[in-house]
Order: structure tokens, then C-alpha cells, then sequence
């Protein structure tokens, strides 16, 4: 007899991860999302004024981000992200500065780029310095001391003056995990600089898009699923998991659909998952525990001028509110009859603090920030500007909720959890979420998660014999298959 499908609830990527990894594993899935379209909170739209793509928010990745790239490269479209080594930043006078790997080995390629970081004084640059010294010594044990703590006090407890915090640790950090330092638990934002810049010269490579994010992965994975002769579903909500005495038997729609399957993958983030429940009304895991996660906002600024203003690919502002700027892909038709001939599109992370504010005082302030940064902007006209604000862009991972973040396993038999927040050794970020995806498949039919997974960039040779000592990022459902619990 055949088996039942292996039922996967949210398309967001960590969904659409699991699917394609238990798909390869040779399974049969249903992925059901209650949206029109796949994607969750990775998703693109259509400008109902430009008629352009664009992103809820830029999504970047660096080239430690191994099991997305692997994701995309499985899709057909790696093709479509454009990488680059070298980052500018950009202070209020306009002047410019590169930080760019030299040709020395990992974990040494940044030192000349630091050593030579032009917005640092001399002293706040050996401080810097210093605390990537700090890190290289990084062992399992400090970790564990750090846990409950934030990376400010990290920080600060590492001799960083309030000069490299605001220039050089926080553009970073808030752009990595999108909380502010005084608030983001310490590990998870150390582990950007022990993966991201220390063990290969290539890990902190930049990687966006060169199209929205719809079309990079979400309508792809949709038809590689639909290809492979499973299913999925849209407007699907699911209301409730039927449970029985031996785990999940099935569940059912808002629409009343019944479904059967003995396995199931639920991709919900916390305040989802939080309204999920069994056929008798019980939540599938403890309310109260659900609802001590709390989130943190990201605006998308969306600008739309008559000329040609930005001359590099990105940029990150400095002493800016608007943290990030990216050239966009050129306008579209529609943009273009309305006069457009550049989109530019801008990050503010952590944007707690923007609540209240109007939209027009929100694209005013930056436009003023991109004046500044951008010269040719100042006589450009601005065509159109939009701000695009996800209040639950991501998990708040202070020390509380990083130090509860569950495993993927459940009380529940055939129901494991996925999704950017569950225990993955990652911040709330794509490549989270799809290791989560993957362990899910992997829990699900008897294997490890090493098993399913791209393992962490390798590290150059001197990287090996200094950072001996450093702990790499683990997947903490450690592989542990349902049935041998
Ligand atoms: C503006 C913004 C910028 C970001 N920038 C970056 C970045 O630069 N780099 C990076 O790595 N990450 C970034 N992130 C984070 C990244 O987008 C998330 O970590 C990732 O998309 C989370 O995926 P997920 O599948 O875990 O959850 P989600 O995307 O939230 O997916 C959950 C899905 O479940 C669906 N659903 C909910 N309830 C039900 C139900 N009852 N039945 C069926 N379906 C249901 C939802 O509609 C949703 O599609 C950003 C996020 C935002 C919002």
C-alpha cells in the first residue's frame, strides 16, 4: 500500500526546504500554505505603481550560508545571485572606504582591510583587532558563559570604545540578527564573525539577488514540487492536527478538508504555531511557552528616481539611520513610462523605532541620508518612494528567547517543528531556516542530520590551527531519529 504523504504546514523556506529535501529522500509531500503564494516572509510583490518585483525587505546572504546556496544551486539558480568580496561604506561627507580580503590566508585576509579602515582612528582599529584576537580563542566554555548575556556586553567587556561599536560592530551585528547590541544575545551574533569573516577567506563573501525573491526560489521550488509528482496547496490554512494514541494521524483545513498522514512538518513560526491545535483545542506545544517570543521589525525603503544615482552595487551608511543601500535591477516598463530609471532599495533593521512614524517623515529622513551618501542624487527627482515595514520580521533573539529556542522534536510522534527560530546554531536568517527544513526531512525518516546537510564552509589551513579551539555551529536536534526516541 502506498504511504501517506508526508504533510509539510507553511510555505515559507523552511517549508519548502523540507519539501525538497524529503522529495530527494523519496518521499511524497503535501506542502500546504495558507497564502496565495509560497515564500512567507522571504517573498517579492508587484509595485502597484511601478509595476516592478520587489522584495518585502533585501534578503542577502554571505557564502557561509552553505545549505541556501546549496537550496538554490538545487533549483537552478544560483546563477541569479551576484557575489561580491568587497564592501563600501559610506559616511555622511560622502567620502568612501572599502574593506576588502587581502591576499593573506584566513583568518589574517581582513587584518589589512581593518588595519587601513579609514572611518577608525588608529586606536579604535587595534581595538577591533583585539577583539578578533578575543574571538580566535573562542572555546565551547566561553560560550556557555556568554549565553545569557548580549553581544554589547561582550563588547564592552572586550575593551570596545563607543567609536568601533557605532562604526564598526554595530552595522554588522544589527544587520546579522536585526536586534541592537544592547538587546541581541551574545552567541548567536559571535557566531557571524566565527563563520562570516574568520574560518575562509571567501565566508563573508556578499551574495543578492539579481531578481525578487519570488522568482529566485519560491515559483521555482513550486514547480520542482509539482514536477516531482507531489503537491501543494495554496489558501490551504490548516485548523487542526488530528492526534492519535500512536502520534499524528491527519489534519484539517479551515476549509473543512480532512487530510490523512502519519508524518508531518510544521514550518510555523512562533505566533502561528501558537493558534495550531489538536482536534480537542490543545495547543501542539505549551501557549505560554510560545508567547515569550517576541519580534523585531525590518523597513524596506523602496526609492524610484529619474537618473542613474548609484555607481556601486552596495553600500553601508554610517552614523545613518538607513543602514544598507542596494542598486536594484533596472525599472520596468511601467516604471520607466513614469519616468524611472534607477530603483534603489534600502535597509533599516531592528526598526522598533520607527513605530509611529509616518511614512513621508521615514522616506524624507533617508533621502536626506542618501544625499549625503550619493552626490548624483541631489538633482535626481524622486519618481516614486515606498516603505515597506515586516513588524515580525524575525525573532527578537535576545539571551532569554535564544537560550529557549526549541528543538524540532515534539511530544507528538511524526510531528517535528522547523522554521527559522527552532535550535539550529543560526540566527533568525534564510540559512536557519533552511537547516531546519532539511533536519525536519531528515528527522522524519530515520536519518542524521548530518546526513541531509551541507556541512560549514572548511576552514584554510592557518585558520585550522588558530581557531583550534572555536566551536562551529551545530545543529542542535543532532540528528536523533523520531523512532529511536
Ligand atoms: C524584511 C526582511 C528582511 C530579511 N532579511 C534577511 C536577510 O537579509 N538574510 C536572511 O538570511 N534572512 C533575512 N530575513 C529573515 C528570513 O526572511 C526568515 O528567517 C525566513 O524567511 C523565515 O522562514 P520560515 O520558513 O522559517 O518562516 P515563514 O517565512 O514565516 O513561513 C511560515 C509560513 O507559514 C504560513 N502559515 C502560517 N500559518 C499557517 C497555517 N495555519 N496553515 C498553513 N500555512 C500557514 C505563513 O503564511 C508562512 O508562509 C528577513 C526577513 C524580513 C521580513
Amino acid at each position: 500500500m502506498a504511504k501517506d504523504p508526508v504533510a509539510i504546514i507553511g510555505g515559507g523556506i523552511a517549508g519548502i526546504a523540507s519539501a525538497l529535501k524529503l522529495i530527494e529522500l523519496g518521499e511524497k509531500v503535501i506542502l500546504l500554505e495558507k497564502k496565495a503564494a509560497l515564500g512567507g516572509r522571504a517573498t517579492s510583490f508587484f509595485d502597484p505603481i511601478c509595476g516592478d518585483e520587489i522584495d518585502n525587505g533585501q534578503h542577502v546572504l554571505l557564502a557561509c550560508c552553505t545549505n541556501v546556496i546549496d537550496l538554490l544551486s538545487g533549483l537552478g539558480q544560483e546563477q541569479e545571485i551576484t557575489w561580491s568580496d568587497s564592501f563600501t561604506y559610506i559616511l555622511p561627507d560622502g567620502s568612501r572606504h572599502q574593506f576588502a580580503p587581502s591576499f593573506l590566508p584566513a583568518p589574517l585576509h581582513f587584518s589589512q582591510a581593518l588595519l587601513t579602515f579609514g572611518p577608525l582612528k588608529l586606536r579604535e582599529r587595534l581595538e577591533v583587532a583585539r577583539a578578533f584576537l578575543a574571538m580566535m580563542l573562542t572555546t565551547r566554555k566561553k560560550l556557555d558563559y556568554w549565553a545569557n548575556k548580549t553581544i554589547g556586553d561582550w563588547l564592552q567587556s572586550h575593551g570596545q570604545s563607543e567609536g568601533t561599536i557605532a562604526r564598526f560592530w554595530r552595522p554588522i551585528v544589527i544587520g546579522a540578527v536585526n536586534e541592537s547590541l544592547e538587546v541581541a544575545a551574545c552567541n548567536p551574533a559571535l557566531q557571524v564573525f566565527l563563520e562570516g569573516f574568520l574560518p575562509h577567506r571567501t565566508a563573508a563573501r556578499l551574495g543578492v539577488a539579481k531578481v525578487g525573491l519570488h522568482k529566485l526560489y519560491a515559483l521555482p521550488a513550486y514547480e520542482k514540487i509539482i514536477n516531482s509528482g507531489s503537491e501543494v496547496r495554496t489558501h490551504a490554512k490548516v485548523k487542526f492536527v488530528t492526534r492519535g494514541p500512536g502520534g499524528v494521524e491527519g489534519l484539517t483545513l479551515n476549509d473543512g478538508q480532512e487530510i490523512r498522514c502519519k508524518r508531518m512538518v510544521v514550518a510555523l513560526p512562533p505566533e502561528s504555531l501558537c493558534l495550531l491545535t489538536d482536534q480537542h483545542g490543545h495547543g501542539l506545544v505549551d501557549e505560554a511557552f510560545l508567547a515569550s517570543f517576541t519580534h523585531a521589525p525590518i523597513a524596506g525603503l523602496h526609492f524610484w528616481f529619474d537618473r542613474e544615482i548609484m555607481d556601486i552595487n552596495h553600500g553601508a551608511l554610517l552614523d545613518t539611520e538607513l543602514e544598507w543601500i542596494f542598486k536594484k535591477e533596472k525599472p520596468g516598463p511601467k516604471a520607466l513610462a513614469l519616468g524611472a530609471q534607477e530603483r534603489i532599495q534600502g535597509v533599516i533593521s531592528a526598526a522598533h523605532h520607527l513605530a509611529g512614524r509616518s511614512q513621508k517623515s521615514v522616506l524624507e529622513h533617508a533621502l536626506g541620508e542618501i544625499h549625503r551618501a550619493l552626490p548624483k542624487s541631489r538633482d535626481a527627482k524622486l519618481v516614486r518612494g515606498l516603505v515597506v515595514r515586516e513588524n515580525r520580521a524575525t525573532l527578537s533573539l535576545n539571551p532569554k528567547s535564544e537560550l529557549s529556542r526549541p528543538s524540532q522534536l515534539t511530544a507528538i510522534d511524526g510531528c517535528v517543528l522547523a522554521g527559522d527560530w527552532v535550535q539550529t546554531g543560526w540566527p533568525g536568517t534564510l540559512e536557519g531556516a533552511v537547516r531546519s527544513g532539511r533536519t525536519a526531512a531528515a528527522l522524519l525518516t530515520g536519518r542524521s542530520a548530518c546526513d541531509v546537510l551541507i556541512p560549514d564552509l572548511p576552514r584554510g589551513f592557518l585558520s585550522k590551527i588558530l581557531l583550534a579551539c572555536v566551536p562551529r555551529p551545530i545543529t542542535l536536534a543532532r540528528g536523533k531519529s523520531l523512532r529511536s526516541r
